[in-house]
């Protein structure tokens, strides 16, 4: 059960994207259970549960680091919840106040 996201004027959700060489899927999901979003490596999917659009974008930017930290050679840093969080909020900073 999939659902168009409704996107923050900083930045569009994407449908897909590619990661270290594999297509990478985006779904919003009417709900997913604890939790606002998810990355299965083996599915190559992130999920975002709906939500306001700016909430949306910080869990896809949190979920795409855990992505490309694995994709990119440092799956222990992926699961450094703290560190992938750092990286969400300082990216979703820089796209709120980039001049
Ligand atoms: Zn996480």
């Amino acid at each position: 059960m999939t659902d168009k996201p409704d996107n923050s004027p900083l930045m569009a959700i994407p449908e897909s994207f590619e990661s270290g060489g594999s297509v990478i899927s985006v779904q919003v999901m009417k709900t997913i259970r604890g939790a606002h979003g998810d990355w299965s490596s083996g599915r190559n999917l992130i999920r975002i549960r709906k939500d306001t659009p700016e909430n949306m974008l910080q869990t896809f930017l949190h979920e795409y680091f855990h992505a490309s930290l694995e994709r990119y050679g440092h799956p222990e840093a992926s699961e450094n919840e703290g560190l992938v969080e750092a990286l969400a909020q300082g990216f979703y900073q820089f796209l709120k106040t980039a001049e």
